[in-house]
């Protein structure tokens, strides 16, 4: 089991707790170890949100959700090609 790790905040220098069940779950997401405190990251998120909310109404934003999307219309495809081939080797 891994021990609670006390990490110091790369923006506001706060020292806080990554507990030993986050690094399993951040270990698991394969992201590395927060180099900020709750309150710095959730400040950071509010801006991201923010920021994506200017670039979907921007005409050239978006580059950061359209390429999710990307990645999921291609997932979609390769099932479909799995299906197309199926009833083709059920005809021999
Ligand atoms: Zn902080």
């Amino acid at each position: 089991m891994a021990a609670d790790k006390t990490l110091a905040c790369r923006d506001c220098g706060a020292e806080f707790v990554f507990t030993a069940g986050e690094q399993e779950f951040f270990a698991q997401k394969g992201f590395s170890d927060p180099t900020r405190c709750p309150a710095c990251r959730a400040a950071r998120k509010m801006e991201r949100m923010r920021q994506q909310n200017e670039a979907m109404s921007a005409p050239m934003g978006g580059s950061f959700s359209s390429r999710g999307r990307d990645r999921d219309r291609r997932g979609g495809r390769d099932d479909e090609y799995d299906y197309d081939e199926r009833p083709r080797r059920g005809r021999w």
